[in-house]
């Protein structure tokens, strides 16, 4: 537990009660744990709450993101268009379909891709972009459109972060024909691993439906529920990215807490704004002026002055016992794409290198919030007024 001045105070803790250990508890006793009723009426639970026509629940977002780049045919040739300023997650699935990632900077108030950032890099070989929604704030999904729609490139949403994040003043997820979450315990909502491609094709929610389960005709829990013999067939080459049914009863009760999560979440970045108001030049993750960000990642940026870097104020805070991270990584600069050849990205280099992630959690308590303001306030050699 952290109560006020022991214990170390996490850079996120995932919201779990009694119901999802139950929840999972009957899932057990039901007999049927792999993917079955469960996982149908999570993604129906899911589509509802974002207003998305479908949603096809699979093993994690990085699941998601490849199977989306496998419906639209992407391969090979072709390139695909990712913010370097990413988990490394949305470039390698451009890698897991054999196609190029094409690394483009972002914005520097929102950490996303724009037209104005994706338009240099843009070739006669782009087949779609990857528009990650940063750290829960939602990106400019239509202005993007308007640069990609005339040339055909395709849009996938990578939403992993920014369930519960508001875009045009509707849900992110249903801006576009494949948006894909993530419900790992980083995120804002949790089955352990998991995630959803959201859909408004049906024929993508078809063929997602088939690929994330070997490539079958008819899913095992269709046979099951049969009463005649059915003789499934293999289309395709698929996968096996399923989401189990005792993931998916969790998945149920997290959805029902999303809305809480995400107003605590809120009010708690709310109060970290008030509250460093008083270090001259630091910067904060806000909302954009077309959406609402859901504070999945509650960033900070360091101005220049700052009188110590930012991986010694990371170890000061830890010897605070406040875990807070760096700031969210460049795919560009990690050994796995050291041979990618890119365009310059001073925007994302100045936003990995000077920033920092700091601690906030559903249960994070106001007592938790001050420990890490006053830790911020000693390190800049300061005191709050
Ligand atoms: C976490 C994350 C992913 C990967 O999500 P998993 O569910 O862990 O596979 C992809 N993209 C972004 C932007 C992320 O933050």
């Amino acid at each position: 537990m952290t109560a006020a001045g022991t214990g170390t105070i996490p850079i996120m803790r995932p919201w779990l009660g009694r119901e999802e250990a139950e929840a999972a508890a009957e899932a057990v006793a039901s007999g049927w744990v792999a993917q079955g009723p469960r996982v149908a009426e999570l993604e129906r639970a899911v589509a509802a709450r974002v207003g998305a026509a479908d949603g096809v629940a699979v093993s994690s977002c990085t699941t998601a993101l490849h199977l989306a780049l496998v419906v639209l045919g992407v391969g090979p040739g072709d390139e695909v268009v990712v913010p370097s300023l990413s988990f490394v997650a949305t470039a390698n699935v451009v890698r897991y379909v054999g196609a190029t990632p094409v690394f483009a900077d972002v914005e520097p108030a929102t950490g996303n891709l724009a037209p104005g950032t994706i338009e240099p890099v843009l070739s006669p070989r782009t087949r779609a972009v990857i528009l990650v929604h940063q750290g829960g704030v939602p990106a400019d999904v239509d202005a993007v459109r308007g640069l990609c729609a005339p040339r055909g490139v395709e849009i996938v949403e990578d939403a992993a972060c920014a369930i519960g994040a508001e875009l045009y003043g509707r849900p992110v997820g249903a801006h576009s024909d494949l948006v894909a979450f993530s419900f790992h315990p980083r995120k804002v909502i949790t089955t352990g691993e998991g995630g959803m491609v959201m859909t408004r094709r049906p024929e993508h929610a078809a063929r997602l439906r088939r690929l994330r389960e070997h490539g079958m005709s008819v899913s095992a829990a269709d046979r099951h529920a049969r009463r005649e013999v059915v003789l499934e067939e293999y289309l395709e080459v698929g996968f096996n990215y399923r989401m189990t049914d005792i993931q998916a009863a969790v998945g149920l009760v997290q959805l029902e807490r999303l809305d809480a999560i995400v107003e605590r979440r809120r009010s708690l970045a709310t109060r970290y704004r008030d509250r460093l108001a008083g270090l001259p030049g630091l910067r904060l993750v806000d909302d954009p002026p077309h959406g609402r960000s859901n504070f999945q990642s509650m960033w900070a940026l360091l101005p220049d002055d700052f009188p110590v870097s930012r991986d010694d104020l990371l170890q000061l805070l830890l010897d605070r016992g406040i875990s807070a991270r760096r700031g969210i990584m460049a795919s560009h600069l990690e050994p796995a794409y050291a041979a990618t050849p890119h365009v310059p990205l001073p925007v994302t280099e100045r936003l990995t290198s000077g920033s920092l992630i700091l601690p906030l959690f559903h249960e994070m308590t106001e007592a938790d919030q001050n420990r890490v303001v006053e830790g911020l306030y000693s390190a800049a050699g300061t005191r709050e007024r």
